[in-house]
């Protein structure tokens, strides 16, 4: 089987290949580097994604704070991730880097705040 894609892991976006057969060897093709080795095997075997989102705060200035989850997510638990994103109502102050979910899903991975905000 064969899998064509674009290479996500950085701004060149190399278009590239990946292949497998009954012995379940990925053999990927077409990337400029170690990573799109690695990205186009996880492509078949666990896709994963780092989340950006907003969330609603209580704040005189600011209607929704940016959250981005602290590495990459395995894309099964993402949309249970943006319904409970999408839940919350959190009150300020906010600095960055605060852990707005931890451990996600036993993943290890955490939301965190991207930016501060006072009041
Ligand atoms: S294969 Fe390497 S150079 Fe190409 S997009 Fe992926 S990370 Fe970038």
């Amino acid at each position: 089987m064969k899998k064509d894609m674009i290479c996500i892991s950085c701004p060149m976006g190399c278009r590239i290949s990946a292949e497998w057969g009954k012995e379940n060897i990925i053999t990927v093709t077409g990337n400029k580097c170690q990573r799109g080795d690695v990205y186009g095997k996880e492509e078949i075997l666990s896709p994963r994604r780092v989340v950006t989102a907003t969330l609603n705060i209580n704040s005189s200035w600011l209607g929704r704070l940016p959250v981005m989850t602290t590495g990459t997510l395995p894309k099964e638990f993402i949309d249970s991730l943006l319904n409970k994103i999408y839940k919350f109502d959190l009150d300020v102050p906010i600095v960055r880097n605060d852990i707005i979910i931890k451990n996600i899903s036993n993943t290890g991975i955490d939301l965190i705040a991207t930016r501060s905000v006072r009041t």
